[in-house]
């Protein structure tokens, strides 16, 4: 399993902000699957993390969240982007590809919409504005 698929959206995205925002101290790939390092979190603390390249989710980290579990947190992305800055380069371009295509869903839901408004007579325009209207105040 690849470490994109092993990790969530947030983990990854919290992860490149920590990186980026130098939060990881220290890192270092002890053999061919691991990569060990210090990381500041948020409140301060400095965590130890331990990434298994190999299989991401048995990676190890000390902050409460990973502690125990078997998931990959920020602390783990924030080493994994510093130890592999062209993977981050390649993350981040999936990011601006999907906040395009969000983009370009939006603009096709802006036109049905507007299509659809366009193809109402005036009659069937005031009931769905009174419908809608009578639906909104009737959620105060
Ligand atoms: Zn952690």
């Amino acid at each position: 399993m690849s470490f994109f698929s092993a990790a969530s959206g947030s983990a990854l995205w919290r992860g490149y902000e920590y990186f980026r925002d130098a939060r990881v101290l220290l890192w270092q790939q002890t053999d061919t699957n691991t990569l060990q390092g210090k990381v500041r979190g948020s409140g301060e603390k400095i965590y130890t993390v331990s990434v298994n390249l190999e299989h991401p989710r048995a990676s190890q980290c000390d902050c409460p969240h990973a502690a125990g579990r078997k998931i990959v947190c920020k602390h783990m992305a924030a080493v994994y982007f510093a130890a592999f800055p062209q993977e981050m380069e390649r993350y981040l371009a999936l990011v601006e590809e999907g906040e395009r295509q969000q983009e370009r869903r939006w603009e096709e839901q802006r036109q049905e919409i507007w299509q659809y408004v366009n193809s109402l007579t005036k009659q069937q325009l005031k009931e769905q504005l009174y419908q809608a209207l009578q639906e909104k105040w009737g959620q105060w």
